[in-house]
């Protein structure tokens, strides 16, 4: 049996001609950048995140760095992520020419530990007051403790960059001063929610594409001004911005795959869950498998919202690379996100976070493994991916 990491085929055929005429009338219609496809879109993204605006750009690295640019961060300032990340979100900060400064990363759910953020953020503001944003990812689908995290940004005004790229849709669950939970978007919560459309992410277009959502009405011009060379009007530029336009092919394609991105969302879900019970049954839970944990399943309401949506379904094992090579020779796809942290790459060598310590997401570089978790997996599928991986671990 073959069982990709991903495989895209399968959701081609049932949207094949809406996205056929959808791709058309783009390409009879020669408006090619921005334009009404794009402008439809970007409304259709912020309605379905909750904000108020939309802003269509070229991938969700441009996403992050016209964000940055946007609040004016440059050489001098410094911007808190985690080192346990896709390289964009650290190569942004470096671009503006602003510091990267790392907080490590939670055991069980891999995003920013808001109490170790907390203190980096109340020494800096206790002193020379250098940072500036504030970027968590919300890893593999399931967003950061945005809670915490918010309730520093309001405290500090230090502005947040939600990097949303893995997860579109997800829900964070908001506690309420009565008790409550308010479950909120991803990207509804930060001044800027990042969001790519590279073909792997839950919601991919063709090509490369990204947005960004804000429901603040000044930035989200200066937004829309620096994703066009800062024109405005056209040859006059009062900033520098760059070329950051999401072309309307893409957008137009991306209208059309919106519209089932719930069902994808649950199909990832379920086959999370069968995994979950498959694992159990197994015998091989906690004990070499660690399963991804679901920080929010326990919260009100949870059932009824994307607490995770599973663009990875990443487990914990020890032997990783010889499993994961054994899985390839078993026609079992799988991959490692990410195998080195970003305060070891050689790129950063000259800096000052090179070779800082972050124990909890060297762990993870050591023992994380992503399986298929695509929403058109079979059961079989499935049970054959287990079933390997107990043999791995029982021969
Ligand atoms: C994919 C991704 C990005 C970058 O998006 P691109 O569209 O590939 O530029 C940024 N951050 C994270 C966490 C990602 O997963």
């Amino acid at each position: 049996m073959n069982v990709p990491l991903l495989d895209l085929k399968p959701q081609l055929a049932p949207m094949r001609e809406e996205l056929v005429d959808a791709i058309t009338s783009t390409l009879d219609s020669t408006g090619y950048i921005l334009g009404p496809t794009v402008e439809k879109f970007e409304k259709e993204v912020a309605a379905y995140c909750s904000t108020s605006f939309g802003v269509g750009v070229s991938s969700g690295t441009d996403a992050l760095l016209v964000s940055l640019m946007s609040l004016n961060i440059g050489p001098g300032d410094k911007v808190v992520t985690t080192p346990y990340t896709f390289f964009a979100t650290m190569g942004v900060i470096l671009r503006v020419g602003a510091e990267p400064v790392f907080v490590d990363v939670e055991p069980d759910s891999l995003n920013i530990d808001a109490e170790q953020l907390a203190e980096i953020i109340d020494k800096d503001c206790k002193g020379e007051r250098k940072i500036k944003a504030i970027i968590p990812v919300h890893l593999y689908g399931q967003c950061a403790d945005m809670g915490k995290i918010m309730a520093l940004s309001d405290k500090y005004s230090i502005p947040v960059i939600e990097d949303a790229a893995q997860a579109i849709g997800a829900e964070y669950p908001f506690r309420n001063e009565d008790g409550k939970v308010t479950w909120c978007k991803a990207g509804s919560m930060g001044i800027a929610g990042c969001f790519s459309f590279f073909p792997s992410k839950n919601l991919g277009c063709i090509g490369d594409g990204g947005l960004v959502t804000t429901s603040d009405e000044p930035f989200a011009a200066i937004l829309r001004s620096n994703r066009n060379h800062g024109a405005e009007p056209k040859y006059f530029h009062s900033r520098i911005g760059g070329n950051f336009r999401l072309a309307a092919i893409q957008a137009a394609v991306l209208s059309v795959k919106l519209r089932y991105l719930d069902t994808w969302h649950k199909g990832r879900v379920k086959n999370a869950g069968i995994y979950r019970e498959l694992f159990q049954a197994a015998g091989l839970i906690d004990n070499p498998v660690r399963l991804p944990a679901t920080v929010y399943a326990d919260m009100q309401d949870a059932e009824e919202h994307n607490h995770h949506i599973y663009n990875q379904f990443v487990i914990h094992v020890p032997e990783r690379d010889k499993l994961r090579e054994y899985l390839n020779k078993q026609s079992i796809g799988c991959e490692v996100y990410y195998p080195l942290c970003l305060h070891q790459q050689e790129c950063v060598e000259q800096l000052a976070i090179f070779n800082q310590s972050f124990p909890v997401a060297e762990e993870a570089a050591r023992t994380t493994l992503a399986l298929p978790v695509f929403p058109e997996l079979t059961p079989e599928q499935l049970e054959y991916v287990v079933q390997k991986i107990r043999d791995f671990y029982t021969h």
